[in-house]
């Protein structure tokens, strides 16, 4: 197992950041995770995985070791009329593997198409987009306890999936590993199409396919989201805020056509891109390193030399612009190293 010292992560990062990793090892299966958990040194520092970095911000170098998870390998479990059951690393990159199972006409993750994650790291966030998430296709998770040296698993109804969210974000966060996810895809496919514009957009079909849906998907990601290699990002900065049926009522008397959609729990969610806009964001003063993306003001963008303090200063301000606004607290999504 190679360990690398003061590893650059600029390039494992969409926000194209740069910051050193005082020490990286890849892993590439449990073999390496069980090599790293002997050498005491390493592991009694603070340790942070990184799939494809998607999801993260670093405000600092890292001090102690990344676990860079580049396992692969994609196995056919269970296979019956309706259903197939596969068990995917946590490393395959998601939308690879999207294609792939396409290909194999299984249908069920289409709506995710084009989110540069890992497997791994669309489990560990419950990712979502047009009106899919990734807890709708989870079977169970299996995972490398660092408090106990083992590999466990967990059912997908124990993972406490909510909005951008799961145990692995929550109770497990730094104590644990992902190493693969157990997904039951679909044989007969059913459109998921009730998502904004998505249906507009359909309507020149007369047949809907599961390739239609991730082609028609990843042209409108393509319209609507700056390209990370161009304008570093990580997608969608903050969560949608969620408030109740009151504070809405509330809040809209105050501001009109605010965009507003039932959430699971029986709140209101709101569009955090539109409070952002509302708040003049859209405008990037002349010489600043970080904006927000002219089409969705949710997704902040690195203008080209951005450190990470520079963003996350400018997350502070479009925070306190929306608090002080509206009222609301904008809550992250992305992970802040
Ligand atoms: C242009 C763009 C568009 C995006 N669109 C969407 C979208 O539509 N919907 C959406 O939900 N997200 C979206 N994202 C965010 C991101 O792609 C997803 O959240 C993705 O699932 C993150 O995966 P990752 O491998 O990059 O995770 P990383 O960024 O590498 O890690 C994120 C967090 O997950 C943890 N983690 C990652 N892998 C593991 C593992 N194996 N075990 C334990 N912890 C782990 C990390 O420690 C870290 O805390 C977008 C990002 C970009 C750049």
């Amino acid at each position: 197992m190679l360990i690398y010292s003061d590893f650059s992560l600029k390039e494992s990062n969409t926000f194209n950041i740069e910051a050193k990793a005082a020490n990286y090892i890849e892993i590439a299966g449990l073999d390496d995770i069980e090599n790293f958990v002997r050498k005491r040194k390493y592991f009694e520092m603070p340790r942070l995985i990184l799939g494809n970095g998607s999801n993260i911000l670093f405000t600092k170098d890292f001090k102690g070791v990344v676990l860079k998870n580049i396992m692969k390998g994609i196995k056919v479990q269970k296979e019956d009329d309706q259903t197939v059951t596969l068990k995917v690393s946590s490393g395959e990159n998601l939308d690879t593997f999207i294609e792939y199972s396409l290909k194999n006409r299984w249908s069920g993750l289409e709506n995710l198409s084009a989110i540069p994650g890992t497997v791994g790291g669309a489990a560990f966030q419950n990712a979502g987009a047009y009106g899919a998430e990734m807890k709708n296709y989870v079977v169970e998770i299996e995972y490398y306890d660092f408090e106990d040296f083992t590999l466990k698993s967990i059912k997908a109804e124990d993972c406490k999936f909510g909005y951008r969210t799961s145990v692995f974000k929550t109770d497990f966060l730094d104590k644990v590993f992902i190493t693969a996810v157990t997904l039951r895809l679909n044989k007969k496919f059913t459109a998921i199409t009730s998502y904004a514009n998505l249906e507009e957009k359909l309507k020149e079909f007369t047949v809907l396919t599961p390739s239609i849906m991730r082609r028609v998907i990843t042209a409108m990601r393509n319209e609507k989201l700056p390209d990370y290699k161009k304008l570093g990002n990580a997608g969608s900065f903050f969560k949608n805020p969620e408030i109740t049926k009151q504070a809405f009522e509330k809040l809209s008397s105050e501001f009109e056509g605010l965009k507003n959609y039932p959430s699971e729990d029986g709140k209101i969610k709101l569009s955090a891109g539109q409070l952002i806009d509302l708040c003049g964001f859209k405008t990037t003063e002349a010489g600043s390193k970080v904006g927000v993306a002219q089409n969705n003001a949710l997704i902040v963008i690195n203008l080209g030399d951005a450190n990470g303090k520079d963003v996350l200063v400018y997350a502070k301000k479009i925070e306190k612009a929306v608090k002080d606004k509206f009222g609301i607290k904008l809550e992250p999504e992305v992970v802040i190293c």
